[in-house]
C-alpha cells in the first residue's frame, strides 16, 4: 500500500532549472543545472562556486554571502517541512493534487515569491 505514488508526494516539490541567475534586472545571465535531481549538499556545492564571482555578462556580484546563507536557510526549511508534513498530501485526491500551485521563489536580498499559476 505504501508503494503508491501518493505516498511519495512532497508537500513542497522543488525544481531548480538553474544553478545561479544574475540578479541584475537588465541582465539575463544564468547557469543551467545539468542534473535535474541534485541532493541539497550537491546544490550547495554547485552554488558555492559562484560566491562573490562577477557575472560574465554585466560584472555584478552573482552571489553575495547574504543571499547564499538565505538560500541554505530556505532549502533546510523546505526539507524540514517535507520530512514532517508531506503526509498531509496523502489525503489530496489525484484531481486536486494535479491542480496544485506552482510558485517561483527567488533569493536575492530576501525572498521573492511569484505565483505562476495566476499568470
Ligand atoms: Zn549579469
Amino acid at each position: 500500500m505504501f508503494n503508491s505514488p501518493r505516498f511519495k508526494r512532497q508537500l513542497l516539490e522543488v525544481t531548480e532549472r538553474t544553478i545561479v541567475v544574475c540578479d541584475n534586472p537588465n541582465c539575463n545571465y544564468e547557469v543551467p543545472a545539468e542534473a535535474s535531481e541534485r541532493t541539497l549538499a550537491e546544490k550547495i556545492k554547485d552554488l558555492s562556486f559562484y560566491l562573490n564571482k562577477p557575472c560574465l555578462i554585466c560584472g555584478d556580484n552573482l552571489l553575495t554571502e547574504k543571499d547564499f546563507k538565505t538560500y541554505i536557510t530556505v532549502q533546510k526549511f523546505v526539507a524540514w517541512l517535507n520530512k514532517y508534513f508531506s503526509w498531509i498530501t496523502w489525503f489530496y485526491s489525484d484531481k486536486s493534487w494535479a491542480k496544485r500551485n506552482t510558485i517561483c521563489v527567488h533569493t536575492h536580498e530576501g525572498i521573492t515569491i511569484d505565483d505562476l499559476s495566476k499568470h
